[in-house]
């Protein structure tokens, strides 16, 4: 019918808006006269109800003639030009779609809060210009009866610019000299809006591009011929630790942007460390403020600023972890996705998309080339390489001409053990550490827990202390003297005596940081150690101060989590321990052993960058796994190889696409019913090439005081999982007191 009538609308079209706050309330609003720039990703202000609030603009649409009149209005157009791009509103319906959430959802991460409230008023400074140098004569009549102001005029003539910032100029204590010089003309008062840079007043030493090996050289070309020919094939570059991969984004970067079009640049939650800022700041340093960053530590009113800067294509290069695949990047030409294999590309909670699987959907709509980088490519990606879905890429060789590191696998089982040292070091790794340190070299021991120790235990009766709304054992934190749950911060006392069978001594079990830490101090007591993991790096900057320091070679040992694990590049060390290899193996998930493979590869290739040797040891107590013996060979290809066998045999992912379903509530049986309820809905509903387990108890059983049980699906394509789900969930009406949750392409079976 709209059709027949598009020829000779008789109301001029309306602005179809989502309105913001809600999940997906879409309403039709009138526009008026004067506010024609509204189109598709507009961001305007509706009335609603007696109140009025904020929305975004899907589409202009031809109102129903029965309507047309009675539409309100629109109130405001909060900017002239489009907020959200055609191409990021595209990427959010088709993602709300694909992960079955509201679209609302999507578009909340595309305009951040501070931006969407315009709350955070760009922040403005006084500057003083110079507009007229009294002579001389004038000037001592200045001194004489104002001294301040003539002091004032001084200054500002001997300064560069001729103009200073109101704060240099003694501030707000000088507003009123300065107001009376500008009442007879002297001066100029002007506003001027400062941006407020996360990176701070870093100096970033600017860099020259390096001559290019020729494993470099080639990916590089490879590269700027897909950028060349408007490609947007996913070209996976698989190369080895220190092969060096920046400098072949740096410089496909740098070609992208000189021919005018943006950059987007995701990386690992973790490793966006001062290093990979310094890196690209460093490059494109010469023309300032082109290098946005954006990150989760960020306050409210920088992030304002970054988002603007990009918006405004000021900044043109945007670099950030998986939110930023949603950075508002003007023509945009390159997408590079840094160590895609890294599980926190995953969005944990809703939306749970996956931002490289989103980067490559965005290349697609804005027409850019993406390159997607690992040493230990996904199996995901190594599969769609394949079936020629993305093309590959290879660097083999280190840049540096390094070898990569002999590593040895220790079994722990019958590694002699020093007693005083609870098993946490081998005799073979003490003595590997010691001969490293005499000789002025670094070492990198990797844990991946945190706290002093997992679990208090009783020796009598087998009692563990566990978290009262997690059902998960608790952390023992020497620093507070204190039981930490370390899935909701649950926070309880030490007890004094076993509350089962009250036998006073009740021991720790199993070991965290802080303990390994006591250990080595007492090993070595000469060397300076340094401890990191999220304890340590809560304070702002501290994370980038610790890595300085070890940097500098102010300290010998660095003790951390996998926070340490990626991106790092220190050419001191010639030794990485893993003190706990197994960790991760154990778990009831289909990607454990990739996990371990990736971490174990990651870590090893922190060793011997510089001009020394590198050496690795990985304590476990399975040495036999896969997992570990294609890291103990640096074979990436091999462990592939077994693992996608594995899988395909299985028929887990890359073969299918697995989904979770999780219903949560504070009554056990209320979540159980729940999940039982959907269980028989969507038994009856899905077609029969999708799998289904029974419901059970989730392996997290209890988490924030929330009763939780599961069902995992696998299916062929997701869409069928997602279009078939949401509907039931949603038919279900389950009630109060319940949420279910759907994870399309779960990376977390807890
Ligand atoms: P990757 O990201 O692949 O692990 P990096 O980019 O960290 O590797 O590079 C490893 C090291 O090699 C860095 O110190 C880097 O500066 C250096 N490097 C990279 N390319 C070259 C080159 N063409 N010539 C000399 N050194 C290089
Ligand atoms: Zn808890």
């Amino acid at each position: 019918m709209q059709e027949l009538f598009a020829d000779f609308p008789e109301f001029p079209p309306a602005a179809r808006v989502l309105v913001d706050g809600f999940n997906d309330m879409v309403l039709d609003y009138a526009i008026p006269d004067g506010m024609e720039g509204v189109g598709r990703g507009s961001r305007v202000e509706v009335p609603l109800r007696a109140r009025g609030t904020t929305g975004t603009v899907l589409a202009l649409v031809q109102p129903d003639s029965e309507w047309a009149s009675r539409l309100r209005p629109l109130k405001r157009l909060v900017s002239d030009e489009p907020v959200v791009s055609p191409a990021l509103m595209d990427l959010a319906e088709w993602a709300a779609r694909y992960y079955a959430v509201p679209v609302e959802q999507m578009i909340r991460c595309i305009v951040p809060e501070p931006v969407r409230q315009e709350r955070h008023e760009e922040k403005t400074r006084k500057v003083v210009v110079l507009q007229n140098w009294p002579d001389d004569e004038t000037l001592n009549k200045i001194n004489r009866r104002a001294p301040r102001q003539a002091s004032i005029l001084r200054y500002l003539h001997a300064s560069e610019n001729k103009r200073e910032p109101l704060s240099d100029l003694g501030g707000t204590a000088s507003l009123n000299p300065c107001r009376a010089l500008e009442k007879a003309g002297y001066v100029r008062i002007e506003e001027e809006q400062v941006h407020r840079d996360p990176a701070g007043s870093e100096d970033f030493a600017p860099t020259q591009p390096l001559s290019l090996n020729e494993e470099q050289a080639a990916a590089l070309e490879k590269i700027n011929e897909a950028f060349d020919a408007g490609e947007t094939r996913p070209l996976l570059l698989q190369g080895v630790t220190g092969s060096g991969k920046t400098e072949v984004y740096l410089q496909a970067a740098q070609r992208v942007m000189a021919q005018g079009k943006g950059v987007l640049i995701l990386v690992p939650e973790i490793s966006l460390t001062p290093q990979t800022m310094a890196r690209f700041k460093g490059r494109f340093a010469e023309t300032p403020g082109s290098v946005a960053i954006l990150h989760s530590a960020m306050s409210d009113g920088e992030r304002f600023d970054e988002w603007h800067a990009i918006h405004r294509g000021k900044a043109r290069i945007a670099i950030g972890p998986r939110s930023a695949v949603f950075a508002p990047v003007q023509n945009l030409g390159l997408i590079i996705v840094d160590e895609e294999h890294d599980s926190s590309y995953k969005q944990e909670n809703s939306p749970r998309y996956h931002g490289r699987d989103l980067a490559v959907l965005r290349a697609k709509l804005e027409g850019a080339t993406i390159v997607l980088g690992s040493a230990t490519p996904s199996l995901e990606s190594l599969h769609n390489v394949q079936q020629g879905k993305y093309s590959m890429l290879r660097m083999d060789k280190r840049a540096d001409g390094q070898r990569l590191p002999l590593t040895r696998v220790l079994d722990m089982r019958t590694e002699a053990k020093d007693k005083r040292n609870l098993g946490i070091l081998s005799e073979r790794l003490r003595m590997a550490i010691d001969d490293r340190l005499n000789k002025g070299e670094q070492v990198i021991l990797l844990l991946n827990r945190r706290g002093f120790a997992r679990a208090l235990q009783c020796p009598e009766c087998g009692y563990t202390a566990n978290c009262e709304h997690c059902a998960l054992p608790m952390t023992y934190h020497a620093t507070e003297n204190r039981l930490v749950c370390h899935i909701c911060g649950f926070r309880q006392m030490v007890p004094p005596r076993c509350p089962d069978c009250h036998t006073p001594s009740i021991a720790l079990e199993g070991y965290g940081t802080q303990k390994v830490e006591a250990v080595l101090r007492r090993c070595f007591p000469q060397a300076r150690l340094q401890r990191v993991d999220a304890d340590v790096t809560t304070r702002k900057n501290a994370l980038r101060d610790i890595l300085a320091d070890f940097r500098a070679h102010r300290t010998d040992i660095l003790l951390g989590t996998q926070m340490i694990s990626k991106g790092l590049d220190f050419p001191g060390v010639t030794l990485v321990g893993v003190l706990n290899a197994d960790l991760g193996l154990n778990v009831p998930d289909p990607r454990a052993a990739e996990r371990t493979f990736q971490l174990l590869t990651q870590v090893a290739g922190r060793a011997g960058r510089g001009d020394l040797d590198g050496e690795v040891i990985i304590q476990t107590y399975n040495p036999q796994a896969a997992a570990i013996q294609f890291a103990r060979r640096h074979d990436t290809d091999g462990f592939s190889e077994n693992e996608l066998e594995l899988r395909q045999q299985m028929n887990f992912p890359p073969f299918c696409h697995m989904a979770v379903i999780t219903a949560r509530s504070e009554q056990e049986e209320v979540a159980a019913l729940a999940m039982d309820t959907l269980h028989k809905r969507l038994l009856a509903a899905l077609p029969p090439q999708v799998q289904i387990s029974d419901p059970l108890p989730a392996p997290l059983a209890k988490a924030y005081g929330q009763f939780r049980y599961q069902c995992t699906l696998k299916a062929p394509t997701s869409r069928i999982i997602a279009d078939i789900c949401s509907r039931e969930i949603t038919g279900m009406n389950c009630g109060e007191g319940v949420v279910i949750s759907l994870d399309i392409d779960a990376y977390s079976f807890m």
